[in-house]
Order: C-alpha cells, then structure tokens, then sequence
C-alpha cells in the first residue's frame, strides 16, 4: 500500500463527491465498489456511470489494495473465518451465515490494547489500530462468501480490539457501512462491543444510533478487575449510570454480554446482582459460554448452572438469550481470534 494514496474502501459518500465533483458519479461508483465480483487488486480505468475523466482523478487520489487473505477456514457449522494482512498487521475476521442473513465480527485493531483475562487476543499485545478502509474491506471480502439466501446484512465489531480505542476510525467505518447506495446497513444492524471504555462509550452514544454492547461479564468490581484490569479506572457503577442515563432519554437498547467461568462469576448471587446492576437499563443480557484456549485458567460454567443463572435473569424480567458457540473447533468462537492458523 503506498503513502500518499486513500483505500477507496474507506472514502464517504461527500468526500468522493468532491473529487468526482458530482454526487450521482459518486453514487454510481459505490453501487460499482460493492456490485463487482470479484473486487479487483487495482482500480480499473474506467467504471459504469462514470466518465473516464472524472474517475481519473479518484485513480489519482486512491488505490483499492484489499488485505491479503492469509488464511479462510470454514466450520463445520458453515462458520467462515479469515485472517488477513495489510501494511505489516494481522488481524481475523468470522463470517457466520444463519437463516435468512449473515453476521460478520470484524476487528477493529490488530491484537488489543486492552488485557482481558479470559480472551486469547490479549496474549498477542497490541499491533496497531485499523483504518476505516481495512474495517470496511473486511465487510467488501466476507460479502462475497455469504451463502446465497443469506446475504451478509449485520456487522458485529466484536472481533480483535478494543473499538473504543479506535473510535475515529470505527465511527468512520460505520458512517459508510450505513451510507447510500451501499451497503446502507440500518443503524439496527450494526453492533459496537466495548470492554467499557467510559469516555469512548460516552462519545458513542451522542454519534451513533447503532447498538452498544457492553461486555460486563462480572457482578462485582473485585471481580471484574480479575478479569478486565481497566475496571480501576471505569468501575462498575459508572458504566451501569451511563446506560441507566441513556435508557431515561431514549427507546435505545443495550446489549449486556457475559462470559459465564465456572465457579468465578456464574453463581445464583452473582445472577441476582447482575439483575440488581442492570435496574433502571433498557438491557438484553446475552449469556456467552466461555471458549477455551490453551493456556486460559478458566473454564466454561457447567450447562446446569448457565440454565440456572439464565432462568433467575429471565424471571426478573430482562431478557435473557444463551449464545450458541459458533466455529470454536476452527478458533473462531468468541474470544478465541489469536490468529492461529
Ligand atoms: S475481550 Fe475484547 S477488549 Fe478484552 S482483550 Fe479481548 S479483544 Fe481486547
């Protein structure tokens, strides 16, 4: 990838614009970018709907060199994992299809600048922060690889990293997810997982309408220190009073992820103070069965107590999904992406 030039991948609708100087080239240049198959490794000299002088100036100002797929492994389950290299970083990405439509987690860094006990991306340190261009070129790659009756309509950033430490970059990316002509995702299919980065999630809520998910997976501040060191700094009750705010003001709702560890956070009381916690939050708590890794000192919790845990949850009146694991035997299942390949 050259210096001087910009991923077309990541360009807003106003930005190329201006350098078509007409929105409908520019809208017809998008309708290109995400119809062609399969997406070439340069830009081509010219392209439907657009004159070859205006697209002159895009090929002056940007290239289109998508990351290199380095790894594509699909499951069992039809669960399709990538790892992908741009500019010196790895980083994956999980394409899973489902009835009707498919989901893809991308990553919004290459391994993650945050140290989560339980989550094998925080033993590969902290490569660097993605561009918006290589978050929406792993969108433009796995869309291709979507069964045919399921197109890929959902976007997950629950991959590698933390989103909130690249929040620039991943607000960017949404923008043009959501814009017209396409891919124009509703606001609705479109999640951002934090670890609980305050300031980040605070930012998130006055600039996106997409859903927040916060990934809690502790009823207490010792114990979610154990697991997420950065509770220190942003503890429970100050997370919790954001969502609490924010679901006083807006119909907005929140999903609540936790990994359930046996014998460390699945109890009856910690189920009972989840619920406590969670008062006053417009929240779907989602359960998540920890996947193993080599190395990790938890285990997943036992199905009896992650049925008991999930009914005292659903009786108080929160919904309350369990989250089957999808693609683990390939290492694509949730806190599993350490780019094993
Ligand atoms: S759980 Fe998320 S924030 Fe925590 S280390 Fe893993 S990737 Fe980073």
């Amino acid at each position: 990838m050259s210096d001087h030039k910009r991923q077309l991948t990541g360009l807003t609708l106003e930005e190329l614009t201006a350098l078509l100087e007409s929105r409908s080239r520019a809208l017809a240049a998008l309708r290109w970018l995400y119809q062609v198959s399969p997406v070439p490794a340069a830009l081509p000299e010219r392209i439907p709907g657009v004159s070859p002088e205006a697209w002159a100036n895009v090929r002056k100002a940007c290239e289109l060199s998508l990351p290199r797929t380095v790894m594509r492994r699909v499951s069992a389950d039809g669960t399709l994992k990538y790892v992908f290299e741009a500019a010196g970083a790895r980083f994956e990405a999980v394409l899973i299809p489902a009835e009707g439509r498919s989901t893809l987690c991308v990553s919004s860094q290459s391994g993650c600048t945050r140290h989560c006990a339980f989550c094998a991306t925080a033993r590969l340190g902290f490569g660097r922060n993605l561009h918006a261009g290589e978050l929406v070129a792993q969108f433009l790659i796995a869309k291709g690889d979507a069964p045919a009756g399921s197109p890929l309509r959902n976007v997950v950033f629950m991959g590698m990293g933390e989103p909130f430490d690249n929040l620039d970059e991943v607000l960017r990316a949404i923008g043009i997810l959501e814009q017209p002509p396409a891919p124009q995702l509703g606001a609705s299919h479109i999640t951002v997982s934090t670890s609980g980065v305050l300031p980040g999630m605070e930012r998130f809520l006055r600039e996106s309408e997409s859903h927040l998910a916060l990934s809690l997976n502790a009823t207490t501040d010792a114990q979610r220190a154990e697991l997420m060191p950065q509770t220190r700094q942003w503890p429970l009750a100050q997370l919790l009073e954001l969502l609490r705010m924010s679901s006083a003001q807006s119909e907005r709702l929140f999903f609540v992820e936790y990994v359930l560890l046996d014998g460390f956070n699945d109890s009856d009381d910690d189920a009972r103070r989840l619920v406590a916690l969670l008062k006053g939050v417009r929240a779907r708590v989602n359960l998540i069965p920890h996947n193993g890794f080599e190395g990790c000192g938890y285990r997943p919790s036992r199905s009896e107590r992650v049925l008991a845990f999930q009914r005292i949850v659903h009786e108080s009146g929160i919904r309350c999904l369990l989250r089957s694991s999808r693609g683990d035997e390939i290492g694509a299942a949730c806190g599993q992406l350490a780019l094993r390949s």
